[in-house]
């Protein structure tokens, strides 16, 4: 049997020890522990690496704690629209959806859409209305209220500017989650979701339903999941990027993900990070900003939890 193995975030940002609490870095860390053991038990069990990351995703996406699902940040005229992206590495297999409000996990319509739609990528109304045609249940906008989330967008609500989810500066906060996972069959996946940006406009659409650039899967390479500034991982291509530093130019995973976000990512003045598995179950997960929490488990009996650098 190969090594399985899984990784998964919650964004990145400016996360700089002792701004936070001990209690609500212990409450960070117990998600991140509670989503990373469903995943792992999945790989366990001899399941797949997709459903491993869909079930992590749902996870983190059912805490508040993440800008994902229930906790989704306020978009510019005080509702939440969220995207997410599933893919798989065999036969390159992918769904995403963007522009929905209501679904409480966007992981799960992106994997009805790959799965049954014979489409790759829906959004806004359309997908609301295949969602319906499914029969998930939609919830009320109190459900994803948060708190912290709504006074982050008080503060800025009435200007130009967008920021991204977790930190003290304004611009440059990110809370998205992913996942990532090899399974005993060295199939690679991933998983991303997200509420986006505070304040982003209406319609804005970022990298994380975006196949290629917020996540990838590639059974000859590496399955990736971003979180960061989504406009310069849009333009910078930046899952996919990944995948061929290694399949064109011989890079291991680490020196790709380690080249992708701190080196072009940074050149273009991008920040934020990834978490990435090759297929035979390595891990990588840099980072360029402060932060980022992340968590992974591989069968070899290696185990992280970390929030700073
Ligand atoms: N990448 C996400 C976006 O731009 C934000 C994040 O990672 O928090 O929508």
């Amino acid at each position: 049997m190969k090594q399985f193995s899984i990784a998964i975030h919650g964004g990145a940002g400016t996360l700089v020890k002792g701004m936070m609490t001990p209690e609500l870095e212990a409450k960070y860390k117990t998600h991140l522990e509670k989503a990373l053991t469903i995943g792992y038990d999945v790989l366990k069990q001899g399941g797949s690496s997709l459903d491993a990351v869909e079930k992590a995703v749902v996870e983190l996406e059912n805490s508040h704690l993440f800008n994902a699902g229930k906790g989704s940040v306020f978009t510019a005229n005080g509702s939440h629209e969220m995207d997410a992206s599933i893919m798989e590495g065999k036969e390159l297999q992918a769904g995403a959806v963007s522009l929905v409000t209501g679904i409480k996990n966007p992981v799960q319509l992106a994997r009805c859409i790959m799965e049954q739609s014979g489409h790759v990528f829906m959004a806004g109304n359309g997908a609301m209305e295949y969602a319906k045609s499914l029969g998930f249940k939609l919830e009320a906008p109190e459900y994803f209220f948060d708190e912290l989330r709504y006074n982050q967008w008080q503060e800025i609500k009435d200007s130009e500017t967008f920021q991204l989810d977790h930190s003290l500066k304004k611009d440059s906060k990110f809370g998205t989650v992913g996942a990532v996972a090899c399974d005993s069959k060295g199939t690679v996946a991933a998983a991303t979701s997200t509420g986006g940006m505070t304040n982003k406009r209406f319609g804005r659409v970022g990298d994380s339903p975006m196949v290629g650039a917020g996540t990838y899967a590639n059974n000859n390479t590496c399955a990736v999941s971003c979180t960061g500034s989504g406009e310069y991982f849009i333009r910078g291509v930046v899952a996919y990027d990944v995948s061929c530093l290694m399949e064109y130019k011989g890079l291991s995973l680490a020196e790709a993900a380690h080249e992708v976000i701190n080196n072009r990512v940074l050149k273009l003045g991008g920040d934020g990070g990834l978490i990435a598995v090759d297929a035979q179950g390595n891990i990588a997960m840099p980072f360029n900003t402060e932060g980022m929490y992340r968590a992974c488990q591989t069968s070899l009996g290696n185990k992280d939890i970390s929030i700073y650098r």
